[in-house]
């Protein structure tokens, strides 16, 4: 079946035709018929699959056709997510998907100015895409009003509970009409957000796809066994030997992101971090340049492990193991979006076997090992220009101490000396 033959507008068959959106996704051939009959949906199918399509396109024609069509009426339906530039690029997608229905879009998320949101806000919207602390904040003083909401979707909502966003989700829903359609769009689940889900919806159909390989098929994921001080050396050997490809690395903290980029910076690999103690213009700022291809390298916290669609990520490095297991499966899961392959490696240093070993029981299968013998290991770090640079600045501490000891030695003489006098 093809979108030429849903009963879509014409408006949104043309926007899909230009996206070059033929024929629906699994979850987006399950997911759309019944969002448009109007039941709640739970739906969990891998990354990259086209689950923001799935919600948008219903969303979109229902809002075109529907009653109280009139834009004075209020905010007619909300997608939470759990992080800004999700925040962005989910609208973009209602924003190209919706071209020429005059469905207005809108984002609000933290990190930027209320003023200028609050402004638009009151000239009128009909979908607002937000994260749930600024939703909560700008509800909380009144800017927004949610009792015409008529569906409301959560995407990635298990990573919103984590984030500890729980809080403001149930307040916000009790703001919401309880007459309404209600979508979870997630490519995990746990028992936590199941409950929150059931607790919330309305009979849902539940729709799950691969469920027992929740790591996408386009993604060839495996792992390489690399010691913790070693592997930056690893990290220069994939980049170099993937000139042209954009690579996106994960690294466990905001720190070990910085001083990843240095160590890159010292073998002249040029690249961009992302994580949350940057401000919101530097965050937007590194996702242009890495989407646009200025910058092929990209170091990131678990902050851009969620729902970021980056079309042309061909590899994933895990440069530390995430510690939360579900989340191996949202880093991977940045490559081999759509039609697209990618590949991802994972660097396990020994103290971090036990994560390996979680994430494993998590996936219920091994991670394919990529062998690394002792030859090419040594090589490895060996034809770093940064073994070098560490040789160099050994030798030159060396000299440095031997100069330092010399004057000392001097010193002590001219003291001897002095007294002897
Ligand atoms: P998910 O939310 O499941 O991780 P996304 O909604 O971000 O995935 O979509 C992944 C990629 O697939 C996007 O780049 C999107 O443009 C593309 N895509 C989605 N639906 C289709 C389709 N029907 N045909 C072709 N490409 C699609
Ligand atoms: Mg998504």
């Amino acid at each position: 079946m093809k979108f030429d033959d849903y009963r879509i507008s014409d408006e949104i068959k043309r926007s899909l035709s230009k996206l070059n959106f033929i024929k629906p996704t699994d979850i987006q051939f399950k997911a759309i018929p019944p969002i448009m009959k109007g039941e709640d949906v739970l739906a969990i199918a891998q990354t990259g699959t086209g689950k923001t399509a799935a919600f948008a396109i219903p969303v979109l024609d229902k809002l075109q056709f529907g009653k109280n069509r009139r834009r004075e009426d209020g905010i007619k339906c909300v997608v939470m997510v759990p992080t800004r530039e999700l925040a962005l690029q989910i609208t973009g997608v209602f924003e190209q998907i919706g071209r020429g229905t005059r469905v207005k879009t809108f984002c609000v998320s933290g990190g930027v100015e209320q003023g200028p949101q609050i402004a638009q806000l009151e000239a009128g919207i009909d979908i607002l895409v937000a994260t749930p602390g600024r939703l909560f904040d700008l509800v909380s003083q009144g800017y927004i009003r949610l009792e015409r909401v008529e569906i409301l979707v959560l995407d990635e909502a298990d990573h919103m509970l984590d984030l500890g966003f729980i809080h403001d989700i149930r307040q916000l829903i009790t703001r919401l009409p309880r007459q309404r359609q209600t979508l979870f769009f997630s490519a995990t689940i746990n028992e936590t957000i199941k409950e929150l889900a059931y607790s919330l919806v309305n009979k849902p159909v539940r729709i799950q796809i691969s469920p027992k390989d929740p790591v996408a098929k386009n993604v060839d994921h495996s792992v390489m066994y690399v010691g913790m001080d070693d592997k930056r050396y690893f990290l220069e050997r994939v980049v170099k030997e993937n000139p042209d490809k954009k690579i996106l690395v994960f690294v466990r903290t905001k720190v070990r992101a910085e001083r990843v980029q240095k160590a890159m910076e010292r073998v002249g690999i040029e690249s961009i971090t992302i994580h949350g103690d940057k401000d919101q213009k530097d965050r937007n700022e590194a996702m242009k340049k890495f989407r646009s291809g200025a910058v092929k390298l990209m170091i990131a916290t678990d902050v851009s492990a969620r729902g970021i669609d980056i079309p042309g990520v061909d590899y994933v490095v895990n440069y530390d193991l995430p510690e939360q297991p579900e989340n191996y499966v949202h880093r991977v899961g940045r490559t081999g979006r759509g039609k697209e392959h990618g590949i991802a490696v994972s660097f396990c240093s020994p103290e971090e076997q036990p994560i390996l070993d979680e994430i494993q029981e998590y996936l219920t299968k091994d991670i394919k090992v990529l062998a690394v013998d002792k030859d090419d290991y040594e090589a490895t770090i060996d034809f770093s220009p940064e073994a070098n640079h560490d040789w160099r600045a050994l030798l030159k501490e060396a000299e440095e101490t031997e100069a330092k000891d010399k004057i000392d030695r001097n010193k002590r003489a001219k003291k001897k000396a002095k007294k002897k006098k």
